[in-house]
């Protein structure tokens, strides 16, 4: 697939709009002609996707195929999530909804902390898949992980979601919200994905 002029973006979240924005920005995505790859939020009156299927790359693509169908433009949809051993891959595909259909952050991971009360292995990971699909049916799909463990009580303010609670492997003890955003994205599962993403869509 080559680099296209513009991407519709299927998330609605403002947090992670801005993190893949920022990430793209930083790789400096042309197309062909040179020009920088114009992102584009998703319309108004296109409809969210129920997110139902049972793994990642599903959720993924039904939003990036439902995008690309409405508005016949290249569509990129991320799905992503923690994932903790102890609790056989939960929260998953439900990690925004975890503690409820109307969760905040902050209730999710007061749920996250509760499950793992007591629980010595606390190993997890972030997981993000992206898939680019264009109204062709052309379709690109990677994904990104980073492994770390859950603190036992949150920590800093940055970032969004299970941010105060994941530290990760390779960092220096600090959980991702006690990061700034670049550092969070050289070593993140979205970060992963998207340099990825442009690898591909550059190869
Ligand atoms: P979705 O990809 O919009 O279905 O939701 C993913 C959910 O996973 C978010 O609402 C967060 O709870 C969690 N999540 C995904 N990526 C991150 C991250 O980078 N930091 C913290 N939480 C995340």
């Amino acid at each position: 697939m080559e680099v296209p002029a513009r991407i519709v973006l299927a998330s609605a979240n403002p947090k992670k709009v801005a993190e893949l924005a920022a990430i793209l920005a930083d790789l400096d995505v042309r197309t062909a002609a040179g020009d920088p790859v114009e992102l584009v939020p998703r319309p108004e009156e296109v409809p969210e996707v129920v997110e139902d299927a049972p793994d990642f790359v599903g959720n993924a693509r039904l939003k990036a195929v439902a995008l690309a169908d409405a508005t016949g433009e290249v569509a990129l949809a991320d799905d992503s999530g923690l994932v903790v051993d102890a609790l056989g891959g939960a929260p998953g595909v439900r990690s925004a909804r975890y503690a409820g259909e109307d969760a905040s952050d902050a209730d999710n991971v007061e749920r996250l902390l509760a499950e793992l009360s007591g629980v010595a292995d606390r190993s997890a990971r972030f997981v993000c898949v992206l898939v680019v699909r264009a109204p062709g049916g052309d379709e690109l799909v990677v994904d990104g992980r980073v492994e770390g463990r859950i603190a036992m009580s949150p920590v800093g303010d940055a970032g969004f979601g299970y941010d105060p609670v994941f530290e990760p492997a390779e960092g220096d003890g600090r959980t991702f919200a006690e990061m700034d955003a670049a550092e969070k994205s050289a070593i993140s599962h979205r970060g992963r994905a998207l340099r990825s993403l442009v690898a591909a869509l550059a190869g």
